[in-house]
């Protein structure tokens, strides 16, 4: 009797499922002839939405986008991506006058101008007496 997988299911077409039906699919047809995979089925739910947030991607992805044949350019458009550069808090805390104000927490810092780190030293003093654009 011949035990070879002919299916794999995956159950859930959000990030975790499709990523997985792309990764398999990339991986399989490196190391197996067409008629020796196994199919992979994917099921999505009609009713279920997935989480729908905003996800940003580890710096692997443009990597694995590539092995998967699959241009940069083209994700973008059809995913209607953006790059992600921090989050923003809306109403995280009130200022001195008690107006609600919002927190934008960024992924990466700038480099450092002069020792001093621009965006910090601008959000607390603005401009200040430092001119930033000499
Ligand atoms: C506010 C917020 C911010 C986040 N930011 C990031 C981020 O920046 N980067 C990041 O990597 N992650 C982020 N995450 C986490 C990320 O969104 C989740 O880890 C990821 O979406 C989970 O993927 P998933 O496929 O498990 O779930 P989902 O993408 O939600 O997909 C679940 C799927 O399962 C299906 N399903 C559910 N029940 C059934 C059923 N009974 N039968 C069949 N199908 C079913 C649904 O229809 C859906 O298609 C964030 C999450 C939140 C809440």
């Amino acid at each position: 009797m011949n035990n070879r997988l002919r299916k794999i299911t995956i159950v859930g077409g959000g990030t975790a499922g499709w990523m997985t039906a792309l990764i398999l699919d990339m991986v399989m047809s490196r190391t197996s002839a067409p008629k020796d995979r196994p199919r992979i089925c994917l099921i999505e739910s009609p009713n279920i939405a997935t989480v729908g947030v905003g996800e940003a991607t580890v710096p692997r992805m443009p990597r694995t986008l590539r092995e998967a044949g699959i241009a940069e350019r083209d994700f973008f458009r059809e995913t209607n991506a953006s790059f992600k550069l921090g989050v923003k808090f809306c109403n995280w805390n009130t200022d001195a006058k008690g107006n609600r104000i919002d927190y934008v927490n960024p992924f990466a810092h700038g480099q450092l101008l002069y020792g001093l780190d621009a965006a910090e030293y601008f959000l607390r003093f603005g401009n200040g007496d430092r001119d930033f654009t000499a």
